[in-house]
This record gives structure tokens, C-alpha cells and sequence, in this order.
């Protein structure tokens, strides 16, 4: 099959991968994403299965073949597997990944996989129970490594765990997190604290650079791995007597944003250039018919022009963003 030509930027940056958040709400108060848990801010619909599916339609007409399903917690959505099926089977879209807290996982494994999902991001930000409880407000870490097993049993072709790395809270824990991937076939992420408008104070406390993880790797042998083209902001490192392997991603480091090869549709339908741009472009009044397709792809064209080369996160500039939770991270 012959794909259409890539979307792209004003900087030569390449768009083959979106990002869409299908909720705002998740069941978990991640202490640096909803401390206070989830806060209803108003009524509109989150985007329907119908619309979801004009949406990922146009995309792949831009040559978009990745989709992830983020959120929030994408799978608190009743109709989460129709969703992922209905991504999962519009042509041109060769891979659908989903990020997860891991919520009843062992369970629901196999269904999301059987939806033509392919790729899974689990979140795991310590591997002591009383801690993951403390960071997550939820005991649940036993119930979430049992998905990670589950994941890797049922078939994923790509199975990762984003840990946020939070200075004082999980930073003395690397050699655990080693342990954990020494016989699993997973790629562990350490993702270094983005700073949000609601997060401030917890920031300036928890914040520590990525950068400290990468002497501790090489004294104990792990070796960077060369970037495979089109790879996304991670930099992973190898072992030799390890299944897994590590990764880390470092938003404020220079340059990060070049390899930035993703766009960003938020539950309402709002398309974001960046994880961190102020505001959205309302494509939802484009989403209401299936001979709106032209017209939505004409409109995301458009507004690539308006694509910066950077988040300018390190001047403090946060964007609009209260929180992670309102776009998927
Ligand atoms: N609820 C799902 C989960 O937690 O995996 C998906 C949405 S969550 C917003 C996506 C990822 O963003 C998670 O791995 C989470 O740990 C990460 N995240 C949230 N807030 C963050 C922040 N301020 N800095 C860095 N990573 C963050
Ligand atoms: Fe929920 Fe994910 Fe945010 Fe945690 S990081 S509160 S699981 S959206």
C-alpha cells in the first residue's frame, strides 16, 4: 500500500504519530498529576467513538500510522475497547498503543489486546507497595506488576513503564527498578518531572534531572543504544545480562523538542501542537459527519504552521496546562 505524504512542520519535523487523550478523569491522584484526584470541570462530552473514528481517518490520510489512546486514564471509559477497535481498524494505521495506570490490567489484558491494541505504557513510579500507595493514592502495585506479566503473556509486541523519577521519593530506587526489568522484556522509562501550573511547589521539592540516572547506568555496564530513526524523545540504554532495557526521557534537555515527531488531540476534540502549547484548535465542529473528512484534513494542515520549535519550558513557561491529566503526557 502506497502512504500518503507525512505531515509536517516549518521546522522539517515529521508527524507520523498522535497522541489522543479520550478523558479527562482517571481513578488514580498521582501526588504530582491529581493529588486531589479527578475534578469534574464541566459537561461536554469527551469524544465519541464515531467521532474518534473521522478523526483518526483524516490523521492517517496525512500519513499519520501511529496512534497512542491516553489520557486521563483511557481505560475508565466504558467504551474503550470499541474505541481501540475502531482506531485499530481504519487503514493506514499500522500500530495503536495505549498508556495506562494499569487499573484491573491482569484482568483486561487479554480484551484490550483482542481490540487490536499492540503497545502498552504502564505506569509504575515505585516498586515498594507503601510507596506506590503513597504517590498514587492507591494500594495497588501488586495488582499492576501483575499486569505488566499479563501484558507480556498475552502478546504485546511492546510492552514500557513510565516511571516519573521524584527526587526523595523513588530516586534511591534504581537498582530495584534494574532488578525488575533483569527477565522482562520491557523497556523502562525514567521520565523526568515536568513542572505544570498546578504542580509548582511539589516541583521545586521533586525535581531532579534525568541526567543523574546516566553515571549510575554506565558504572553498572549499560550501554546507550544508537537512536533508530523516527524514534521518539527516549534515549535507552542496554545490558547484556538483562531482558529489558532502560530509558530515559528528558524534557528539559536541549534539544529535546528536534525529535519531537507527535501532535496531540485532547478528549474534546481540541488539536495541541505541543504537550505544553497555551490552548487548542476546536476540531470537533469538523468531526460531525463522514464527508467532513477533506475539510478536517485541510483544517490540521493549516494549523501546522502555527507548530513552535520548542516547549520553552526551561523559562518557566508552562503553557496553559494545569496538569497532565488534561492531554495525556
Ligand atoms: N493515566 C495514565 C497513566 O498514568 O499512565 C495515562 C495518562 S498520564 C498523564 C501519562 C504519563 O504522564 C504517566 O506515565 C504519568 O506518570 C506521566 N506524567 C503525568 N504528570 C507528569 C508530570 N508532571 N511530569 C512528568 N510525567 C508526568
Ligand atoms: Fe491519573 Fe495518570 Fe495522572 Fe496518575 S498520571 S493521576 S494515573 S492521569
Amino acid at each position: 500500500m502506497n502512504h500518503p505524504p507525512l505531515i509536517g512542520d516549518r521546522f522539517g519535523r515529521r508527524f507520523p504519530y498522535l497522541r489522543l487523550s479520550v478523558t479527562d478523569v482517571c481513578n488514580f491522584r498521582c501526588s504530582y498529576c491529581l493529588p486531589d484526584g479527578y475534578q469534574k470541570a464541566h459537561n461536554d462530552e469527551f469524544i465519541t467513538v464515531a467521532e474518534t473514528g473521522r478523526l483518526v481517518k483524516a490523521f492517517a490520510g496525512l500519513g499519520t500510522w501511529k496512534i497512542r489512546l491516553t489520557g486521563g486514564e483511557p481505560t475508565v471509559r466504558p467504551d474503550f475497547v470499541s474505541l481501540a477497535e475502531t482506531v485499530s481498524s481504519t487503514p493506514g494505521i499500522r500500530r495503536v498503543a495505549f498508556t495506562t495506570n494499569g487499573y484491573k490490567l491482569p484482568e483486561r489484558a487479554r480484551s484490550y489486546y483482542a481490540s487490536g491494541l499492540r503497545a502498552i505504557n504502564i505506569s509504575i513510579d515505585s516498586l515498594d507497595p507503601r510507596r506506590f500507595h503513597e504517590i498514587t493514592g492507591h494500594n495497588r502495585l501488586f495488582e499492576v506488576v501483575e499486569g505488566v506479566n499479563a501484558a507480556l503473556n498475552v502478546g504485546f509486541e511492546s510492552v514500557k513503564i513510565n516511571t516519573v523519577l521524584l527526587k526523595g521519593l523513588n530516586d534511591d530506587e534504581l537498582d530495584g527498578f534494574l532488578a525488575f526489568v533483569e527477565s522482562r522484556p520491557v523497556s523502562l522509562r525514567f521520565i523526568e518531572l515536568m513542572q505544570t501550573g498546578d504542580n509548582l511547589s511539589y516541583f521545586r521539592k521533586h525535581h531532579i534531572p534525568a541526567a543523574v540516572i546516566r553515571s549510575k547506568l554506565a558504572e553498572r555496564g549499560w550501554a546507550l543504544q544508537e537512536r533508530a530513526e523516527g524514534a521518539g524523545p527516549a534515549v535507552e540504554y542496554a545490558h547484556p545480562a538483562y531482558a529489558g532495557r532502560i530509558g530515559l526521557i528528558a524534557p528539559y534537555a536541549k534539544d529535546f523538542c528536534n525529535s519531537c515527531n507527535r501532535l496531540r488531540v485532547s478528549s474534546r476534540g481540541a488539536l495541541h501542537l505541543c504537550l505544553f502549547g497555551s490552548g487548542g484548535y476546536d476540531l470537533r465542529p469538523l468531526l460531525q459527519a463522514d464527508d467532513q473528512i477533506e475539510e478536517l484534513k485541510d483544517k490540521i494542515l493549516s494549523l501546522m504552521q502555527f507548530k513552535r520549535s520548542s516547549h520553552f519550558l526551561h523559562e518557566g513557561d508552562t503553557g496553559v496546562r494545569r496538569h497532565l491529566a488534561s492531554i495525556g503526557g
